[in-house]
This record gives structure tokens, C-alpha cells and sequence, in this order.
């Protein structure tokens, strides 16, 4: 079982290495022989193509901001246990 799983990865890289190959040394004699190659349509055919665009923004008004004045209510320091308070600094 091992050496049979080892002797397909061995196949399996050699045949790697071996198209990796093929396809890098391979040369065509004129254009239309280029044309028809699978090996040459397959690598042209995995070009990036850049499909994202950039949206514009759209700046529209959701709301109005109104300023109300706040007023806080503010109350002296009186403890009802009527003891002195904490002294401020
Ligand atoms: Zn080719």
C-alpha cells in the first residue's frame, strides 16, 4: 500500500514536470498552427481580465441637522442625610 501510493506521487510529479515542460518549450512553424494549438489557446485564455469598476459616490441629503440649545438642570449639592459633602477642589 505505501509503495503504491509512493509510486503514484511519483507519477504524478513526473507528469507535472513533464507537461510543465511540454508547454513551455513548445514552438509553432507559423501563426495558423498557433491559432489551432490547444496549449497556446489555453494559456492565452487564462489572462486576468480586470471585471471590477469603480462606482462613483452619490451624495444626496438625508437629513437636516437642527440645533436645539440644551440647558442643563443643574442643582446644588444638598445630601439629605444632611451631612457635609465631599470637599471640591
Ligand atoms: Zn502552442
Amino acid at each position: 500500500m505505501r509503495f503504491r501510493s509512493r509510486w503514484l506521487a511519483w507519477l504524478c510529479l513526473s507528469l507535472m514536470l513533464w507537461a510543465a515542460m511540454a508547454e513551455s518549450t513548445h514552438s509553432h512553424a507559423n501563426q495558423t498552427e498557433a491559432a489551432s494549438c490547444s496549449i497556446c489557446m489555453v494559456a492565452h485564455s487564462t489572462v486576468p481580465v480586470c471585471s471590477a469598476h469603480q462606482l462613483t459616490p452619490v451624495f444626496a441629503t438625508i437629513g437636516v441637522l437642527s440645533e436645539e440649545e440644551i440647558t442643563a438642570k443643574a442643582q446644588p449639592g444638598i445630601f439629605e442625610l444632611g451631612i457635609r459633602g465631599p470637599p471640591e477642589l
